[in-house]
């Protein structure tokens, strides 16, 4: 029997995870918390720490894992910027799940972006009351305008399509292209001053993040439509609520925000929101917020759930060669990933 103490669990988790998990071997402790500093003593006892989005994996957590006698932290995301992996180098395994539904996060993208440009979210609450008015709904078509992609990797590229067969013209910026792919690159300053709409599927790195700020905003077409369902930091929210206010910006469709981690994913309704930068984002009319949302479909659950357990079961067994660990050296050397023939360390 493994023990996993499972951080941040959330009533959708435990299904998709109690049944890859229970047969394979692994006993679960759920625990509602997330894994912080005054949490990680939970893991006692346990092999393995399956962690998400919001659970802070600093040094000092990571330190008191390794005391605990925890070998492996087990994110069951793709986005890894919340761990300390240099910290955890030499003392604690990490693996993720890289891909598990492209297809959700992309699809949602476009689901924000049609809402908005379509006035979907005010024509629904309007029909409820029975308002049958179309005054201030007219939206624009999307066919002809040039989508702007920043990060065409998996849900990138599955964007691209989505886009292309709405008739967009498409072009990306990549740190790395990906020579062959028929995508039309360009640099990161022309796409900012060319892109109708311009949507982010990078990850989040120091290099990236704020990469829309005032300074990008500026080089924005006026009217254009911000979309983020990659990470909250790679917007200065700031910034994207003086564009908005100056009417630079014509809308922002987000799933993602920089200051998250203590709101979403929870219920705040019965309570006052801290947070005026956010609640001033929301009330406006062309802002679109959702809680970090697009990963959630049945699909991906399940392909989270049956990787995560894959994972653990590969890293703490055998010669514990997992295709999906990350190290430091890692960085962005896919070679260093994909061709792995022997443990980090
Ligand atoms: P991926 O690794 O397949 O693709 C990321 C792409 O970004 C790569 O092509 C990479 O070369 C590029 N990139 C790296 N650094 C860059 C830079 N400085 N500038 C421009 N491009 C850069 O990742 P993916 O699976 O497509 O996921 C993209 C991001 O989506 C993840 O990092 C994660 O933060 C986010 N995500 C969000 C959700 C959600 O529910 N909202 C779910 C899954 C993933």
């Amino acid at each position: 029997m493994i023990r996993v103490a499972f951080y941040d669990t959330k009533p959708y988790d435990k299904p998709s995870f109690e049944r890859y998990g229970e047969p394979a071997g692994l006993q679960f402790r759920f625990f509602e918390t997330k894994l912080n500093e005054d949490t990680a003593a939970l893991a006692e006892g346990c092999e393995a720490v399956c962690v998400f989005v919001n659970d802070t994996v600093s040094a000092a957590v990571i330190d008191k894992l390794y005391a605990c006698g925890v070998k492996l932290i087990a994110l069951r995301s793709a986005g890894y910027n919340n761990v300390d992996v240099r910290a955890a180098y030499g003392k604690i395994h990490v693996v993720r799940v890289p891909a598990y539904s492209p297809y959700a996060v992309a699809e949602h993208a476009m689901a924000l972006l049609l809402t908005s440009v379509r006035r979907i979210h005010k024509a629904y609450n309007r029909t409820r009351e029975f308002n049958f008015s179309l005054n201030g709904l007219t939206g624009f078509d999307l066919h002809g305008k040039t989508m702007g992609v920043v990060g065409t990797g998996k849900i990138g590229r599955v964007f691209i399509d989505i886009c292309r067969g709405f008739g967009m013209r498409v072009i990306a910026y990549d740190k790395f292209p990906a020579e062959g792919s028929g995508i039309e690159y360009v640099t990161l300053d022309r796409l900012l001053q060319e892109s109708d709409v311009i949507s982010l599927h990078c990850p989040l790195t120091e290099e990236t993040r704020h990469m829309i700020s005032a300074a990008a905003i500026e080089k924005m077409k006026k009217g254009v439509v911000i979309i983020n369902t990659s990470r909250g930091a790679l917007i200065d929210a700031e910034a994207l609520l003086e564009g908005i206010k100056a009417r630079k910006v014509g809308a922002a469709c987000l799933d993602v925000y920089e200051e998250e981690a203590d709101l979403f994913f929870e219920d705040r309704s019965g309570h006052i929101l801290g947070d005026d930068l956010l609640s001033r984002l929301i009330s406006m009319p062309n802002v679109i917020v959702t809680s970090h949302q697009a990963f959630l479909t049945e699909e991906a659950l399940n392909n989270i759930a049956e990787t995560t357990v894959n994972n653990i079961l590969t890293c703490l067994s055998g010669d514990g060669i997992c295709e999906n660990e990350l190290c430091y050296h890692c960085g962005e050397d896919a070679v260093c990933r994909t061709h792995r023939k022997e443990r980090c360390f």
